[in-house]
């Protein structure tokens, strides 16, 4: 019975409010090269090392150019062959470094190159197909216990900024997306707030990868290594997951989840916005995710501004039995709490 819930003493933030800066950089891979001949021929054996000069970012020319074709090959998708080291082929070469066993500093050294190029090099894992997330008739779960992995990708994810009014909300970052149906509910929801005179949102995160999560976290313990010299990376990595989830254990991952906040306001809990958020929310299918005084269940801390899309049906019944997810998943399981029947929609009802 304690498949979804874990009490966990330590409570963590599921999510950063001050939303330290994540790219996308989602290049897409150029098509295959045909330069397979050329780079058999050239394959180098490691005595020969010496013959790569160091190529990082900024690098240009047919060196580079050559390495983003032998990466296109391999699978890592550094984007155009343009000879030009950008952020996408420093994405592919720390990717090819990190399952190759090398250093994964993004770097294409005389040890990387030389791995590259040799028939031994490992190529890149397939990725599987982005996942539905809202296939399921119950809410999918993410947290500490219930992580997903390193290549998961939700399906369906859409700019933000293409889906609402900028005169609506203010989307911070962007290239931030969200699952297409959470955010169309957002633009729902945040209609019928001006309806109500409330206006001035902003949106400061919502789907994050995988890597975003673990850009996110080594840059926090960077700082505390650097604010408490001294400290041992073991110690500023406990430190850091106090206030940043684990990668994989971040609902973002989902694509459903959202950050909401006021422009220019330094705290969200205690504006008109946040009262609003919580009394209306549920009524277009988004949960206050971490409440008060379920810490010891979810986790994480009371977050006023996160919220996560899991459909009305659901977020109704959550409302009005006061319980987070965890334990509405619990109570479905046990059957305590009867599975809420589908929102019937016009469309549906006006179908053939
Ligand atoms: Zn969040």
């Amino acid at each position: 019975m304690e498949k979804y819930i874990r009490r966990s003493a330590a409570a963590m933030c599921a999510c950063l409010t001050l939303c330290w800066a994540v790219t996308g950089g989602a290049e897409n891979a150029a098509p295959a090269q045909e330069a397979a001949a050329e780079t058999a021929q050239e394959t180098a054996a490691p005595a020969e090392t010496a013959a790569y000069s160091v190529l990082s970012s900024g690098s240009k020319g047919e060196e580079v150019r050559r390495l983003q074709e032998r990466l296109t090959e391999l699978g890592y998708e550094p984007g155009a062959a343009d000879g030009i080291y950008g952020s996408g082929t420093k994405k592919a070469v720390r990717a090819f470094q990190k399952a190759n066993g090398l250093k994964t500093d993004g770097t294409a050294g005389p040890q990387t190159q030389a791995a590259l190029y040799s028939q031994a090099a490992v190529r890149a894992a397939e990725k599987p197909a982005p996942v539905d997330v809202l296939a399921s008739e119950l809410p999918m779960l993410v947290n500490k216990e219930h992580p997903v992995g390193e290549n998961f990708e939700p399906a369906d994810l859409v700019p933000l900024n293409e889906v609402c009014d900028p005169g609506l909300v203010k989307i911070k970052y962007k290239n931030t997306r969200a699952v297409r149906q959470a955010a169309v509910a957002l633009t729902e929801m945040l209609e019928a707030a001006r309806e109500d005179g409330v206006t001035k949102w902003q949106v400061s995160a919502a789907y994050r990868s995988y890597e975003s999560q673990e850009s996110i976290l080594n840059a926090r313990i960077s700082t505390y290594l650097k604010r408490n010299s001294g400290w041992s990376r073991k110690k500023a990595r406990s430190a850091a997951l106090r206030t940043v989830a684990e990668p994989g254990a971040s609902e973002h991952h989902l694509g459903l989840a959202i950050d909401i906040n006021v422009p220019g306001a330094s705290s969200f809990l205690g504006t008109k916005q946040c009262s609003w958020l919580h009394e209306h929310c549920w009524d277009y299918g988004f949960i206050v995710r971490y409440q008060e005084g379920k810490e010891s269940i979810t986790g994480f801390t009371a977050e006023a501004w996160h919220i996560r899309y899991v459909g009305a049906e659901h977020a109704r019944v959550m409302r009005d039995r006061g319980l987070c997810l965890e334990e509405y998943l619990q109570g479905i399981a046990e059957g305590s709490i009867e599975m809420p029947r589908p929102e019937v929609t016009e469309e549906v009802l006006l179908g053939d």
